[in-house]
């Protein structure tokens, strides 16, 4: 939806608050290491309501650490900065702030207090001076308590310009990134709610998971159906698992415009949508497998074991994961899995009778209620003018027989895999998830396209 629509009702965004976010460290200029904080705290901070009206990163230099808050703090209500608050030399941040709004540094006793406990619960005599500075604190600041972590993060009001009145929050919280998700969800959200409650638009969010339908199509169909409904924007992120759609309200009535929204594309996500609250298809597969008591084998070539990895990274899958095969070579899909060698020579591997063959050799070999066989040409070579690169076949033999299918997927050699394992696992939950489809796994003679 455009940026009209989504100023609908009145107000929304309008008057938002706004926050900025800094992010300290030379290693995030240095790419040694990418900024991750940054674009998380601006996912955060914009779904509680906040406008993120920008992000800047600052190497460990406490001049432009100072010049950086300084002005992140002139333009914005809340401005949030991650990293140098640690015990090492190189930790800055606390001596800049201190320095800019010209505050002495005092000793927490509370800190200090428990700084000295860890380190004595470890054995030591006490604790080291550098780990010491990690209790100094900026006058008027208040401790937020890290639930992840030794280095707490900190709360300062302070004037938007020097002298004036305290109406600007400063948080400074550590570099480490589960220590800043921690703070943040736990103490940093208590404390700006309280500030900014009456100001903020919370958004009210839905998140869709798709797969097997391109972002294009899903656009086109989308939009034409959410023109009825003002005030919800849609944003698309595809990857090769899919594409994930973001449903999102502001203001007034916004939890039920997101229902309205949600209800009214529903139709259109249903053979594509499956429920994960992680994104991940192969734990809804796992949910699924376990729910209909049904265990599965793998027999794999062009994805090479990917499959399986997806099926095996989630826990408890031994609990419906038997094994698989990668079968690469003709000979190992003939002598491992049954595929006939007349089948692979007049047909060629990847093939419909090879995909079926594969799924039904590794449900008997394996005996379980549910097989798979994936065989195709990932490339970049080995494509011919009636099986182009990209081109993959499935099979799935179940209890009522067998169902293939053959998609062609776009991209390079690992896009091909990724694109293919996330298909497979589609298949198989479609096949499993809904007791009226179960018809998917078809008899011999059903073909998909
Ligand atoms: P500590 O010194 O106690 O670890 P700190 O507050 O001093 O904490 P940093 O030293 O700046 O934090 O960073 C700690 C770790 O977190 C480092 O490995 C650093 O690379 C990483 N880190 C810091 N900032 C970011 C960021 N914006 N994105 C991703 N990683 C970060
Ligand atoms: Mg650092």
């Amino acid at each position: 939806m455009n940026e009209e629509a989504g100023a609908e009702p009145a107000k929304v965004g309008g008057d938002r608050p706004e926050a900025a976010i800094v992010t300290i460290g030379d290693e995030l200029l240095s790419g040694v290491r990418a900024d991750t904080n940054g674009p998380w705290l601006a996912r955060r901070l914009s779904e509680l309501g906040f406008a993120v009206g920008s992000t800047v990163a600052v190497g460990d230099d406490p001049e432009r650490i100072g010049g950086a808050l300084r002005r992140a703090v002139a333009d914005a209500d809340v401005v949030v900065a991650t990293g140098g608050l640690g015990p090492t030399d190189d930790d800055r941040t606390r001596d800049a702030v201190a320095r800019v709004w010209d505050l002495g540094l005092r000793e927490d006793p509370d800190l200090m207090a428990e700084i000295r406990a860890r380190f004595r619960s470890r054995g030591y005599h006490d604790a080291p001076r550098a780990s010491r500075r990690m209790a100094q604190v900026p006058e008027g600041a208040r401790i937020l308590p890290n639930p992840a972590g030794s280095a707490p993060g900190l709360r300062l009001d302070l004037p938007a310009d020097p002298g004036g009145p305290g109406e600007r929050i400063l948080i400074l919280l550590p570099g480490i990134p589960t220590e800043v998700r921690a703070l943040m969800d736990g103490p940093v959200e208590v404390a700006l709610r309280d500030s900014f409650e009456t100001r903020l638009a919370p958004a009210s969010i839905r998140t869709i998971h798709t797969t097997g339908i391109p972002e294009s199509a899903l656009a086109g169909r989308i939009e034409a159906l959410l023109d009825d409904v003002r005030g919800v924007e849609v944003a698309y992120r595809p990857s090769t698992h899919g594409v994930t759609i973001r449903l999102l309200a502001r203001g007034p009535g916004a939890g039920e415009r997101l229902e309205r929204a949600a209800k009214l594309v529903e139709p259109v996500l249903a053979p594509y949508q499956y429920e994960a609250r992680d994104g991940d298809l192969a734990a809804a597969v796992g949910r699924a497998l376990n729910a209909a008591g049904l265990r599965i084998g793998v027999a794999e070539s062009c994805t090479g074991g990917l499959v399986l990895k997806r099926l095996t990274d989630i826990p408890g899958s031994s609990g419906w994961v038997v094994g698989g095969v990668v079968a690469y070579a003709d000979r190992i899909k003939e002598g491992w899995l049954d595929v006939p060698a007349s089948v692979l020579s007049s047909r060629g591997a990847v093939s419909e009778p090879v995909a079926r063959a594969m799924a039904e050799g590794i449900r008997r070999r394996f005996g379980v209620e549910l097989g798979i066989g994936v065989t195709g040409i990932a490339g970049p070579g080995g494509g011919v003018e009636d099986k182009p690169v990209g081109t993959v076949w499935f099979g799935i033999a179940g209890p009522r027989g067998t169902h293939a299918e053959k998609v062609w997927f776009q991209g390079g050699r690992s896009e091909v895999r990724e694109r293919a394992a996330q298909h497979v696992l589609h298949l198989v939950l479609r096949s499993v998830e809904a007791p009226g489809r179960a018809d998917r796994i078809r008899t011999s003679d059903s073909r998909g396209g």
